[in-house]
């Protein structure tokens, strides 16, 4: 089976083809056999489409006002010139699209139809990043691609079995039943790293409670018991919950309403400030990038070792969080950009937690090994570092729809 997947962002779209010629699905994942790259702001004036596959890398200039020309110019790499994979596109036997809010309607992968559409597009206010570029994906699949599967794989949905005492807000109840709830994000890794360490410490998924912490430039910690979300750091937006990048997580909502009264900040100057110029960046401003900080930290940099103590003083108390609501813990998990390869930050994180009976291995921890357990002989909870493989994830989603349907 040839699976494409789909990773839409604002300002960039990663997607890769997997081929899957055995009966079940690998137990690790394999290499896709073609990987591409737009970045539709790395240049002022065009943007940058990457493309690796055959052992050859080739980029191509696009025009960043004609984003389906430059989904075309991607696909089109698939099956011609040097870089090419696959015979003819209509090989193609599935489509896999990441998207980000699927709202409280959907608890698993969709194929995509006229309604899921509908819903994605009105679920654009919530998700304005995202949402209408997942949206732009699937219409360009439809007009190259004809009537291919398509299938919807939202961030949202593992997150839909969440207890209601954790996905309504206390304010008053009429504005959940309009929508204005806890949702979650980062579904697809908290679900495909929980699978992953029960998969490492050879137990039931079933039997474990674990803590999944997706620190990359967007931020979440996940509760995970019987494999099921019970509480999460994002809520409404992703904006909620620990302290990101440039997102500050949650904050005193009265300061909003402090800066509209005193300083005529409206929607727009909010949205701004708080998506984009807080977090990391907002503190130390130079940057929101986790080594820029680590870096000016260690040269004595005052507002990069506040950013940095800030980060994890959130990080500490949304894990306490997560351990009160889950009851206990058997195994802590961390992945992406920051969890996967920053010793300091999971050190720090550790450090508190070891009335628990939680010791990192100090050299397991600076030099980890992905997927595997980095806590010392002594400690009574695995601590693993796990490699989040989305794309992957979604791989495994739409074989697993494909072959329900099949059979
Ligand atoms: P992601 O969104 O998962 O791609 O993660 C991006 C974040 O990971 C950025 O803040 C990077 O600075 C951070 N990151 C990547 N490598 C390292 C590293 N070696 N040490 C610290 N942070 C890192």
């Amino acid at each position: 089976m040839k699976i494409l997947v789909l990773n839409a962002g604002s300002s960039s779209q990663k997607s890769c083809l997997y081929e899957i010629t055995t009966q079940n699905l690998p137990e690790n994942p394999p290499k896709p056999i073609w990987e591409a790259t737009i970045d539709w702001t790395a240049n002022q004036n065009y943007g940058i489409l990457e493309i690796e596959a055959n052992g050859v890398k080739k980029d191509f200039k696009l025009n960043p006002e004609k984003r389906q020309e430059g989904i075309s110019k991607m696909l089109e790499t698939l099956s011609q010139g040097e870089t090419k994979v696959i015979e003819k596109l209509s090989d193609i036997n599935v489509v896999g699209h990441r998207v980000v809010h699927g709202g409280s309607e959907y608890s698993e992968a969709t194929f995509v139809t006229d309604k899921v559409k509908t819903i994605i597009k009105n679920l654009i206010p919530l998700a304005p990043n995202h949402n209408p570029h997942h949206l732009e994906g699937i219409e360009a699949i439809k007009k190259i691609l004809g009537d291919v599967p398509q299938i919807a794989v939202f961030d949202t949905a593992f997150h839909s079995q969440m207890p209601k005492e954790a996905a309504v807000y206390p304010i008053p109840y009429q504005w959940f039943q309009k929508g204005i709830r806890r949702y979650g994000f980062h579904g697809t890794s908290h679900k495909y790293c929980s699978q992953k360490a029960a998969q490492i410490l050879n137990k039931p998924l079933a039997s474990l409670r674990i803590i999944s912490c997706h620190l990359g430039n967007g931020a979440s910690l996940t509760a995970i018991r019987n494999g099921i979300s019970i509480n999460t750091t994002m809520g409404f937006t992703p904006l909620e919950g620990l302290m990101m990048g440039t997102r500050s997580g949650s904050i005193d909502s009265a300061i909003l309403i402090y800066l509209m009264q005193e300083y005529n900040f409206d929607a727009e100057k909010l949205n701004k400030m708080l998506n984009q110029e807080s977090g990391l960046k907002g503190i130390y401003g130079k940057s929101g990038d986790m080594r820029y900080i680590i870096n000016a930290m260690e040269q004595g940099d005052e507002l990069a070792q506040l950013a940095f103590d800030i980060y994890i003083h959130k990080l500490r108390c949304c894990l306490g969080e997560m351990l009160a609501s889950i009851g206990g813990l058997d195994v802590l998990v961390f992945t992406a950009g920051i969890g996967e390869n920053s010793a300091i930050i999971r050190e720090k994180t550790c450090v508190n937690l070891e009335f628990l009976g939680l010791k990192i291995d100090h050299k397991k921890n600076t030099k980890p090994t992905m997927n595997t357990d980095i806590s010392a002989s002594d400690s009574q909870i695995p601590i693993l570092v796990i490699h989040t493989q989305e794309d992957w994830a979604i791989a495994c989603e739409c074989w697993q729809k494909i072959s329900q349907k099949k059979s």
